[in-house]
Protein backbone atom coordinates (compact mmCIF):
# COMPACT_ATOMS: atom_id res chain seq x y z
CA UNK A 1 0.00 0.00 0.00
CA UNK A 2 1.04 3.45 -0.67
CA UNK A 3 0.08 7.14 -0.12
CA UNK A 4 -2.30 9.15 -3.29
CA UNK A 5 0.53 10.41 -5.72
CA UNK A 6 -0.91 13.87 -5.69
CA UNK A 7 -1.27 16.16 -7.64
CA UNK A 8 -0.73 13.30 -10.09
CA UNK A 9 -4.00 11.04 -9.07
CA UNK A 10 -6.30 14.06 -9.58
CA UNK A 11 -8.57 14.09 -12.44
CA UNK A 12 -6.75 15.42 -15.59
CA UNK A 13 -10.00 18.52 -15.49
CA UNK A 14 -8.68 19.62 -11.96
CA UNK A 15 -5.27 18.89 -13.10
CA UNK A 16 -5.99 21.60 -16.31
CA UNK A 17 -7.22 24.30 -14.51
CA UNK A 18 -6.05 27.17 -12.05
CA UNK A 19 -6.93 29.01 -8.81
CA UNK A 20 -9.22 32.25 -9.39
CA UNK A 21 -6.74 34.83 -9.76
CA UNK A 22 -8.58 37.55 -8.24
CA UNK A 23 -9.79 35.09 -5.18
CA UNK A 24 -5.57 34.14 -5.36
CA UNK A 25 -4.46 37.87 -4.94
CA UNK A 26 -6.95 38.78 -2.45
CA UNK A 27 -5.94 35.89 -0.09
CA UNK A 28 -2.42 36.39 -0.08
CA UNK A 29 -2.91 40.31 0.43
CA UNK A 30 -5.21 39.02 3.14
CA UNK A 31 -2.84 36.91 4.69
CA UNK A 32 0.00 39.99 4.31
CA UNK A 33 -2.11 41.80 6.29
CA UNK A 34 -3.09 39.38 8.92
CA UNK A 35 0.47 38.73 9.34
CA UNK A 36 0.67 42.78 10.13
CA UNK A 37 1.81 44.15 7.10
CA UNK A 38 -0.22 47.45 5.75
CA UNK A 39 -1.41 46.13 2.68
CA UNK A 40 -3.76 48.00 0.89
CA UNK A 41 -5.94 45.67 -1.45
CA UNK A 42 -7.94 46.26 -4.31
CA UNK A 43 -7.86 43.14 -5.59
CA UNK A 44 -11.24 41.73 -5.10
CA UNK A 45 -14.48 42.52 -7.42
CA UNK A 46 -16.71 43.25 -4.18
CA UNK A 47 -18.74 46.10 -3.02
CA UNK A 48 -17.46 47.29 0.40
CA UNK A 49 -21.38 48.52 1.33
CA UNK A 50 -23.01 45.92 4.21
CA UNK A 51 -26.00 44.07 2.64
CA UNK A 52 -29.14 46.89 2.67
CA UNK A 53 -30.71 46.17 6.32
CA UNK A 54 -34.25 44.83 4.38
CA UNK A 55 -32.43 42.60 2.65
CA UNK A 56 -30.84 41.04 6.02
CA UNK A 57 -34.63 41.45 7.55
CA UNK A 58 -36.07 39.21 5.05
CA UNK A 59 -33.53 37.02 5.82
CA UNK A 60 -33.71 36.79 9.52
CA UNK A 61 -37.74 36.60 9.11
CA UNK A 62 -37.67 33.63 6.69
CA UNK A 63 -35.47 31.98 9.36
CA UNK A 64 -38.01 32.68 11.77
CA UNK A 65 -40.93 31.67 9.65
CA UNK A 66 -39.08 28.02 9.54
CA UNK A 67 -37.77 28.73 5.88
CA UNK A 68 -34.81 26.41 7.31
CA UNK A 69 -35.28 23.25 4.71
CA UNK A 70 -34.35 22.01 0.81
CA UNK A 71 -36.36 24.45 -2.09
CA UNK A 72 -37.48 23.51 -5.51
CA UNK A 73 -33.71 22.86 -7.20
CA UNK A 74 -34.43 26.03 -9.38
CA UNK A 75 -35.31 27.94 -6.35
CA UNK A 76 -38.67 29.02 -4.77
CA UNK A 77 -41.44 29.61 -7.06
CA UNK A 78 -41.55 32.80 -4.93
CA UNK A 79 -37.89 34.07 -6.07
CA UNK A 80 -38.38 33.10 -9.93
CA UNK A 81 -40.86 35.35 -10.22
CA UNK A 82 -39.72 38.28 -8.46
CA UNK A 83 -36.57 37.86 -11.07
CA UNK A 84 -38.85 37.46 -13.66
CA UNK A 85 -40.39 40.36 -12.31
CA UNK A 86 -37.30 42.53 -12.12
CA UNK A 87 -36.31 41.47 -15.63
CA UNK A 88 -39.41 42.11 -17.27
CA UNK A 89 -39.39 45.75 -15.74
CA UNK A 90 -35.52 46.59 -16.24
CA UNK A 91 -35.50 45.10 -20.01
CA UNK A 92 -38.94 45.52 -20.98
CA UNK A 93 -39.09 42.28 -21.79
CA UNK A 94 -42.16 40.00 -20.84
CA UNK A 95 -40.50 36.89 -18.74
CA UNK A 96 -41.83 34.06 -16.94
CA UNK A 97 -40.31 32.48 -13.99
CA UNK A 98 -40.20 29.24 -15.81
CA UNK A 99 -37.51 30.93 -17.49
CA UNK A 100 -35.36 31.86 -14.57
CA UNK A 101 -32.65 29.53 -12.53
CA UNK A 102 -31.60 30.23 -9.11
CA UNK A 103 -28.09 28.81 -7.96
CA UNK A 104 -25.34 29.58 -5.44
CA UNK A 105 -24.11 32.98 -7.76
CA UNK A 106 -23.63 33.76 -11.33
CA UNK A 107 -20.20 31.86 -11.26
CA UNK A 108 -22.34 29.19 -10.74
CA UNK A 109 -24.75 30.10 -13.74
CA UNK A 110 -22.21 30.55 -15.56
CA UNK A 111 -21.18 27.13 -14.70
CA UNK A 112 -24.74 25.65 -15.57
CA UNK A 113 -24.92 27.01 -18.82
CA UNK A 114 -22.14 25.65 -19.94
CA UNK A 115 -22.48 21.82 -18.91
CA UNK A 116 -26.00 22.33 -20.20
CA UNK A 117 -24.54 23.47 -23.68
CA UNK A 118 -21.52 22.81 -24.07
CA UNK A 119 -18.54 19.66 -23.84
CA UNK A 120 -15.90 18.01 -25.88
CA UNK A 121 -15.13 19.35 -29.62
CA UNK A 122 -17.36 22.34 -29.42
CA UNK A 123 -15.84 25.82 -29.00
CA UNK A 124 -16.84 28.60 -27.15
CA UNK A 125 -15.95 31.82 -28.70
CA UNK A 126 -14.36 34.41 -25.16
CA UNK A 127 -13.29 37.89 -26.31
CA UNK A 128 -10.76 39.28 -24.19
CA UNK A 129 -9.79 40.91 -21.90
CA UNK A 130 -12.30 38.43 -20.14
CA UNK A 131 -13.39 38.07 -16.53
CA UNK A 132 -10.66 35.19 -15.07
CA UNK A 133 -12.85 32.60 -14.60
CA UNK A 134 -14.47 31.75 -18.20
CA UNK A 135 -11.75 30.05 -19.75
CA UNK A 136 -11.37 27.55 -16.82
CA UNK A 137 -15.52 27.43 -16.33
CA UNK A 138 -15.29 26.50 -20.00
CA UNK A 139 -12.45 24.09 -19.47
CA UNK A 140 -14.14 22.10 -16.85
CA UNK A 141 -16.69 20.73 -19.66
CA UNK A 142 -14.22 19.54 -21.66
CA UNK A 143 -14.79 22.57 -24.55
CA UNK A 144 -12.11 24.54 -26.02
CA UNK A 145 -12.12 28.28 -24.94
CA UNK A 146 -11.56 30.31 -27.71
CA UNK A 147 -9.92 33.71 -27.19
CA UNK A 148 -10.68 36.77 -29.52
CA UNK A 149 -8.74 39.74 -28.86
CA UNK A 150 -10.37 43.27 -28.60
CA UNK A 151 -8.23 46.67 -28.47
CA UNK A 152 -7.99 49.40 -26.12
CA UNK A 153 -8.75 51.52 -29.38
CA UNK A 154 -12.09 49.64 -29.85
CA UNK A 155 -12.91 50.65 -26.26
CA UNK A 156 -12.19 46.54 -25.95
CA UNK A 157 -15.83 45.70 -27.87
CA UNK A 158 -15.69 42.75 -30.02
CA UNK A 159 -16.22 43.47 -33.85
CA UNK A 160 -19.02 41.66 -35.65
CA UNK A 161 -16.48 40.73 -38.31
CA UNK A 162 -13.91 39.92 -35.64
CA UNK A 163 -16.90 36.69 -34.56
CA UNK A 164 -17.53 35.99 -37.85
CA UNK A 165 -14.09 35.23 -38.46
CA UNK A 166 -13.73 33.40 -35.46
CA UNK A 167 -16.79 30.87 -36.18
CA UNK A 168 -15.89 27.63 -37.41
CA UNK A 169 -18.56 24.32 -37.84
CA UNK A 170 -17.14 23.63 -34.03
CA UNK A 171 -18.75 27.08 -32.48
CA UNK A 172 -21.29 26.40 -30.54
CA UNK A 173 -21.74 29.78 -28.31
CA UNK A 174 -19.97 33.42 -27.58
CA UNK A 175 -19.72 34.49 -24.25
CA UNK A 176 -20.53 38.45 -23.72
CA UNK A 177 -19.87 40.29 -20.56
CA UNK A 178 -20.93 44.45 -20.38
CA UNK A 179 -20.34 46.26 -18.70
CA UNK A 180 -17.42 44.31 -18.71
CA UNK A 181 -14.80 42.94 -15.71
CA UNK A 182 -11.83 43.86 -15.83
CA UNK A 183 -12.43 46.18 -18.82
CA UNK A 184 -15.48 48.51 -17.52
CA UNK A 185 -16.46 48.51 -21.05
CA UNK A 186 -20.24 49.22 -21.81
CA UNK A 187 -21.51 47.83 -25.48
CA UNK A 188 -23.41 50.15 -27.46
CA UNK A 189 -26.70 48.64 -27.63
CA UNK A 190 -26.40 49.10 -31.78
CA UNK A 191 -23.31 46.65 -31.32
CA UNK A 192 -24.91 44.32 -29.23
CA UNK A 193 -27.56 43.64 -31.15
CA UNK A 194 -25.22 43.46 -34.74
CA UNK A 195 -23.64 41.00 -33.06
CA UNK A 196 -26.30 39.15 -31.34
CA UNK A 197 -27.79 38.89 -35.05
CA UNK A 198 -24.40 36.84 -36.06
CA UNK A 199 -25.58 34.69 -33.23
CA UNK A 200 -28.62 33.65 -34.54
CA UNK A 201 -27.65 33.79 -38.64
CA UNK A 202 -24.69 31.28 -37.14
CA UNK A 203 -26.81 29.01 -35.11
CA UNK A 204 -24.43 30.28 -32.18
CA UNK A 205 -26.13 30.46 -28.68
CA UNK A 206 -24.76 33.58 -26.59
CA UNK A 207 -23.99 33.83 -22.97
CA UNK A 208 -24.54 37.30 -22.04
CA UNK A 209 -22.92 37.77 -18.63
CA UNK A 210 -25.09 40.94 -17.10
CA UNK A 211 -24.06 40.95 -13.65
CA UNK A 212 -22.89 44.57 -13.76
CA UNK A 213 -25.97 46.05 -15.53
CA UNK A 214 -26.89 48.02 -12.74
CA UNK A 215 -23.40 49.47 -12.52
CA UNK A 216 -23.46 52.46 -15.18
CA UNK A 217 -22.25 55.72 -15.70
CA UNK A 218 -21.84 58.75 -17.39
CA UNK A 219 -25.68 58.51 -19.17
CA UNK A 220 -24.54 55.09 -20.09
CA UNK A 221 -27.63 53.22 -20.61
CA UNK A 222 -27.55 49.56 -20.14
CA UNK A 223 -29.38 47.45 -22.59
CA UNK A 224 -30.00 43.43 -22.07
CA UNK A 225 -29.19 41.35 -25.15
CA UNK A 226 -32.66 39.53 -24.56
CA UNK A 227 -34.65 42.88 -25.56
CA UNK A 228 -33.64 42.77 -28.63
CA UNK A 229 -35.65 39.67 -30.39
CA UNK A 230 -37.73 36.22 -30.34
CA UNK A 231 -35.16 35.04 -31.97
CA UNK A 232 -31.97 36.38 -29.84
CA UNK A 233 -33.94 35.70 -26.84
CA UNK A 234 -34.30 32.00 -27.71
CA UNK A 235 -30.40 31.57 -28.27
CA UNK A 236 -29.19 33.77 -24.84
CA UNK A 237 -29.00 32.95 -21.37
CA UNK A 238 -28.94 36.23 -20.01
CA UNK A 239 -26.56 35.67 -16.44
CA UNK A 240 -27.50 38.42 -13.62
CA UNK A 241 -27.13 37.85 -9.52
CA UNK A 242 -27.43 39.94 -6.43
CA UNK A 243 -23.64 40.56 -5.71
CA UNK A 244 -22.57 43.56 -7.02
CA UNK A 245 -25.86 45.82 -7.34
CA UNK A 246 -27.42 44.91 -3.71
CA UNK A 247 -23.78 43.94 -2.09
CA UNK A 248 -24.73 40.41 -1.33
CA UNK A 249 -21.57 38.84 -2.43
CA UNK A 250 -21.40 36.20 0.19
CA UNK A 251 -24.78 35.27 -0.12
CA UNK A 252 -24.29 33.58 -3.25
CA UNK A 253 -27.05 33.97 -5.23
CA UNK A 254 -27.11 34.13 -8.81
CA UNK A 255 -29.47 33.11 -11.81
CA UNK A 256 -29.76 32.29 -15.21
CA UNK A 257 -32.96 33.40 -17.92
CA UNK A 258 -33.22 31.32 -20.75
CA UNK A 259 -35.63 29.65 -22.66
CA UNK A 260 -37.75 27.46 -20.96
CA UNK A 261 -36.26 23.70 -21.97
CA UNK A 262 -32.59 25.07 -21.66
CA UNK A 263 -34.06 26.47 -17.68
CA UNK A 264 -34.83 22.84 -17.25
CA UNK A 265 -31.98 21.26 -17.91
CA UNK A 266 -30.00 23.77 -16.07
CA UNK A 267 -32.40 23.01 -13.13
CA UNK A 268 -31.69 19.12 -13.65
CA UNK A 269 -28.02 19.63 -13.60
CA UNK A 270 -28.44 21.46 -10.34
CA UNK A 271 -30.63 19.13 -8.33
CA UNK A 272 -28.05 16.64 -8.68
CA UNK A 273 -24.91 18.98 -8.11
CA UNK A 274 -25.95 21.06 -5.20
CA UNK A 275 -30.21 20.47 -4.64
CA UNK A 276 -30.86 24.03 -4.42
CA UNK A 277 -29.55 27.64 -3.13
CA UNK A 278 -29.54 28.61 0.48
CA UNK A 279 -33.74 28.83 1.20
CA UNK A 280 -32.51 31.78 3.56
CA UNK A 281 -30.18 33.69 0.73
CA UNK A 282 -33.15 33.18 -2.07
CA UNK A 283 -35.85 34.86 1.03
CA UNK A 284 -33.02 37.93 1.12
CA UNK A 285 -33.16 38.15 -2.66
CA UNK A 286 -36.92 38.37 -3.22
CA UNK A 287 -36.36 41.26 -0.86
CA UNK A 288 -33.69 42.79 -3.25
CA UNK A 289 -34.91 42.38 -6.66
CA UNK A 290 -38.92 43.01 -5.58
CA UNK A 291 -37.98 46.06 -2.60
CA UNK A 292 -37.08 49.35 -3.36
CA UNK A 293 -34.46 50.08 -5.89
CA UNK A 294 -33.47 53.32 -4.39
CA UNK A 295 -30.22 51.12 -2.15
CA UNK A 296 -29.15 50.65 -5.77
CA UNK A 297 -28.75 54.08 -6.59
CA UNK A 298 -27.73 55.19 -3.55
CA UNK A 299 -24.24 52.80 -4.46
CA UNK A 300 -24.46 53.36 -7.44
CA UNK A 301 -23.89 57.33 -6.72
CA UNK A 302 -20.77 56.28 -4.11
CA UNK A 303 -19.19 54.22 -7.35
CA UNK A 304 -19.45 57.19 -9.02
CA UNK A 305 -17.71 59.16 -6.97
CA UNK A 306 -14.88 56.90 -6.58
CA UNK A 307 -14.68 56.59 -10.33
CA UNK A 308 -14.14 60.13 -11.12
CA UNK A 309 -12.11 60.29 -8.47
CA UNK A 310 -9.64 57.48 -9.56
CA UNK A 311 -9.93 58.23 -13.35
CA UNK A 312 -8.61 61.61 -12.15
CA UNK A 313 -5.98 60.64 -10.33
CA UNK A 314 -5.12 58.28 -12.91
CA UNK A 315 -5.17 60.72 -15.77
CA UNK A 316 -2.60 62.59 -14.11
CA UNK A 317 -0.16 59.79 -13.92
CA UNK A 318 2.53 60.21 -17.11
CA UNK A 319 2.38 56.47 -18.70
CA UNK A 320 -0.62 55.33 -17.50
CA UNK A 321 -3.18 53.79 -20.65
CA UNK A 322 -6.79 53.25 -20.29
CA UNK A 323 -9.92 53.39 -22.07
CA UNK A 324 -12.21 54.99 -20.05
CA UNK A 325 -14.88 52.39 -18.00
CA UNK A 326 -18.26 53.30 -18.46
CA UNK A 327 -19.67 50.75 -16.07
CA UNK A 328 -18.59 48.05 -13.57
CA UNK A 329 -16.33 49.44 -10.51
CA UNK A 330 -12.89 48.84 -12.06
CA UNK A 331 -9.88 50.78 -13.49
CA UNK A 332 -7.94 48.88 -16.11
CA UNK A 333 -5.21 50.64 -17.40
CA UNK A 334 -1.87 49.30 -19.36
CA UNK A 335 1.75 49.97 -17.24
CA UNK A 336 3.36 48.50 -20.43
CA UNK A 337 5.62 51.82 -20.54
CA UNK A 338 6.95 51.14 -17.16
CA UNK A 339 8.80 48.59 -18.24
CA UNK A 340 12.39 47.99 -17.55
CA UNK A 341 12.18 51.64 -16.26
CA UNK A 342 13.26 51.78 -12.44
CA UNK A 343 10.38 51.76 -10.29
CA UNK A 344 9.89 52.08 -6.46
CA UNK A 345 12.43 50.42 -4.23
CA UNK A 346 14.93 50.35 -7.06
CA UNK A 347 12.77 47.28 -8.94
CA UNK A 348 12.52 46.36 -12.72
CA UNK A 349 10.16 44.75 -13.92
CA UNK A 350 9.49 43.17 -17.49
CA UNK A 351 5.39 42.18 -17.25
CA UNK A 352 2.24 42.69 -15.36
CA UNK A 353 2.69 40.12 -13.00
CA UNK A 354 6.08 40.87 -11.93
CA UNK A 355 5.10 44.60 -11.65
CA UNK A 356 2.03 43.94 -9.24
CA UNK A 357 4.37 41.96 -7.53
CA UNK A 358 6.86 44.23 -7.40
CA UNK A 359 3.94 47.13 -6.19
CA UNK A 360 3.17 44.69 -3.64
CA UNK A 361 7.03 44.09 -1.82
CA UNK A 362 7.64 47.91 -2.64
CA UNK A 363 4.67 49.83 -1.52
CA UNK A 364 1.96 47.23 -0.25
CA UNK A 365 -0.51 47.78 -2.70
CA UNK A 366 -2.54 44.84 -4.16
CA UNK A 367 -3.86 44.88 -8.10
CA UNK A 368 -4.78 42.13 -10.28
CA UNK A 369 -2.05 41.49 -13.09
CA UNK A 370 -3.68 41.56 -16.45
CA UNK A 371 -2.30 38.03 -17.52
CA UNK A 372 -4.79 36.52 -15.73
CA UNK A 373 -7.74 38.59 -18.03
CA UNK A 374 -6.19 37.85 -21.30
CA UNK A 375 -4.75 41.46 -21.25
CA UNK A 376 -0.51 41.43 -21.18
CA UNK A 377 0.56 44.82 -19.91
CA UNK A 378 -2.70 45.75 -17.93
CA UNK A 379 -3.37 45.81 -14.38
CA UNK A 380 -7.07 46.04 -12.68
CA UNK A 381 -7.85 47.95 -9.93
CA UNK A 382 -11.28 47.82 -7.90
CA UNK A 383 -12.28 50.95 -6.93
CA UNK A 384 -15.08 49.29 -4.75
CA UNK A 385 -13.91 50.80 -1.63
CA UNK A 386 -13.80 54.16 0.15
CA UNK A 387 -12.38 57.33 -1.27
CA UNK A 388 -9.78 57.49 1.73
CA UNK A 389 -8.65 54.17 1.12
CA UNK A 390 -8.11 54.59 -2.52
CA UNK A 391 -6.16 57.90 -2.38
CA UNK A 392 -3.64 56.38 0.09
CA UNK A 393 -3.28 53.33 -3.09
CA UNK A 394 -3.12 55.89 -5.44
CA UNK A 395 -0.65 57.85 -3.87
CA UNK A 396 1.45 54.57 -3.22
CA UNK A 397 1.26 53.99 -6.82
CA UNK A 398 2.49 57.10 -7.89
CA UNK A 399 5.34 57.05 -6.13
CA UNK A 400 6.27 53.60 -7.11
CA UNK A 401 5.92 54.79 -10.55
CA UNK A 402 7.97 57.74 -10.28
CA UNK A 403 10.58 55.48 -8.89
CA UNK A 404 10.90 56.95 -5.50
CA UNK A 405 11.66 55.23 -2.24
CA UNK A 406 8.35 53.75 -0.16
CA UNK A 407 7.56 55.99 3.21
CA UNK A 408 9.57 54.71 6.13
CA UNK A 409 12.34 53.05 3.74
N1 LIG B 1 -19.47 37.40 -13.77
C1 LIG B 1 -18.58 38.40 -13.63
C2 LIG B 1 -18.18 39.15 -14.84
C3 LIG B 1 -18.07 38.70 -12.38
O1 LIG B 1 -17.19 39.70 -12.25
C4 LIG B 1 -18.46 37.96 -11.27
C5 LIG B 1 -17.85 38.33 -9.95
N2 LIG B 1 -17.76 37.46 -9.02
C6 LIG B 1 -19.39 36.92 -11.47
C7 LIG B 1 -19.87 36.66 -12.74
C8 LIG B 1 -19.86 36.02 -10.38
O2 LIG B 1 -20.59 36.66 -9.39
P1 LIG B 1 -21.26 35.85 -8.22
O3 LIG B 1 -20.88 34.41 -8.38
O4 LIG B 1 -20.74 36.44 -6.97
O5 LIG B 1 -22.74 36.05 -8.36
N1 LIG C 1 -15.72 38.67 -9.76
C1 LIG C 1 -14.93 39.26 -8.74
C2 LIG C 1 -13.58 39.64 -9.27
O1 LIG C 1 -13.33 39.56 -10.43
C3 LIG C 1 -14.91 38.42 -7.50
C4 LIG C 1 -13.92 37.30 -7.44
C5 LIG C 1 -14.33 36.09 -8.23
O2 LIG C 1 -15.49 35.68 -8.12
O3 LIG C 1 -13.48 35.60 -8.94
O4 LIG C 1 -12.75 40.07 -8.51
Amino acid sequence: MSSPAFPDVLSATVQSIKPSATIAAATKAKELRDAGHDVLSFTLGEPDFTTPAHICDAAKAAMDAGQTHYTPAGGTPALRAAIAARYTADSGVETDASQVVASNGAKHSVHNALTALVGPGDEVLIPTPYWVSYSDLVAITGATPKMIETTQESGFTLQPKQLEAAITPQTKLLMLNSPCNPTGSVYPAELLRRLAEVCVDRDLFLLSDEIYGKLVYDGEEFVSVGSFSPEIRERTIVVDGVSKAYAMTGWRIGWTISSPPLAKAMEKLQSQETSCPSSISQAAAIAAVSGSQDCVAEMRAKFAERRRFVLDRLANIDGVEMATPTGAFYAFFDVSSFFGRPLGGGKTVSNATEFCTALLEAEQIALVTGDAFGAPGYVRMSYATDLATLGQGLDRLERFLAGGEPAGA
